[in-house]
Order: C-alpha cells, then structure tokens, then sequence
C-alpha cells in the first residue's frame, strides 16, 4: 500500500472496498492481531469478507456504519480516540478513518500511550468464561456496574471479580459518555 503522510506512522492500517469488504492491511495487523484478539482475526482470515461482521455491539456497529457513510459522503476524515487494553495495560488509542480512491476508506490506528496496571482478567481473551455477564463499553472500556459505567478497574473491585477461576462473559455497548462524543463526531 501507498502510504499516506496521515498513515506513515500509523501501528495500523486497513482498507475497505467500495462494498465493505476488508482488502488491505498493513504488515503490523497480525502481529496486533494475534496478540489481543487470536487467530480467527488473522489477516488471511479477514480479508475479503466485510468489515461489519468484526465489530462486536450494534451501537457500535451502527456508529461505525454512519462513521463511514460520512467519510464517503462529504469526503472528510474522521478522527476519535478509544481504548484497546490488554489485561496488563491501558492502551490509549486514536483512530482516523479517511477516504482512498474508488470509495474505499482506510482505517488508520495508533498507540498514543501505553498505561501499565496489575492485569485485569476480565479482559483476558484466554481466561474462562461462565454465565454471569457484564457489559463492557467498546470504545472506553468502562464497564456497567447496575445503572453506573465505572473505569474497569473500579468496577473489577466493585464486582468482586479478582482471583476467580473464571470470568463473566462480556458483552459490548457504549457508554454515555462516549456516545455523546461520537454522535459529535458524526455532527460537527
Ligand atoms: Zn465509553
């Protein structure tokens, strides 16, 4: 890939098609990849298929849907920022999405900064999941604790949830706060 002044330093980069379909990435994308999320994310087993089918959460999916109607639409770029944590870090990320040639978008990510903490397994994608369930935000990682979104390490020690054998399931929505700012995003 050609890479743009707004990529160069990019941790990483993908493209989509005209019709969604993931077609490019970069050379770091397995090796983020496979370490935060496993194998079914490998490139070779993303390329081709469409984007929409990776993002976990339909507030996501939907917010992500119109981030790109826009990039395409009023050929702008889109910026924002957003957690990907490991279990033992905070990894505070910025994401800029912007049009290529032919309706394709690129998806450019980077590491702005790297927090360590003592590891958090609920965030482990190895550990072992049972019934229980919590809602973890997409975008910040907070997690849903009754009505209130808490850092997830608050909401670790608010639920209990150290040295257990196992681990509640996730599941992925958006938090007050950070729909309030990409609905700005996707107005300003
Ligand atoms: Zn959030």
């Amino acid at each position: 890939m050609k890479k743009t002044d707004s990529a160069r330093d990019s941790l990483c980069l993908y493209k989509i098609d005209a019709s969604d379909r993931i077609v490019e990435v970069d050379e770091s994308w397995d090796r983020f990849a496979l370490a935060n999320q496993g194998t079914a994310m490998a490139s070779k087993q993303v390329l081709g298929r469409e984007l929409w089918q990776f993002i976990t959460g339909e507030e996501s999916l939907q917010i992500y849907r119109s981030l790109v109607d826009r990039v395409r639409g009023q050929k702008v770029a889109a910026r924002f920022y957003f957690r990907c944590d490991a279990p033992e870090c905070r990894r505070f990320m910025s994401m800029r999405i912007g049009l290529g040639a032919d309706r394709s978008v690129y998806f450019a990510s980077r590491i702005e900064r790297i927090e360590p903490r003592s590891a958090v397994s609920l965030l482990d994608s190895a550990i072992v999941r049972d019934r229980r369930m919590v809602t973890v935000c997409s975008w910040c990682k907070a997690v849903k604790c009754e009505s209130r979104w808490l850092p997830v390490e608050e909401a670790v020690e608010r639920l209990g949830l150290f040295a257990q054998p196992s681990m509640p399931a996730l599941s992925h929505g958006i938090c007050e706060s950070c729909h309030t700012t990409m609905e700005n995003q996707l107005h300003w």
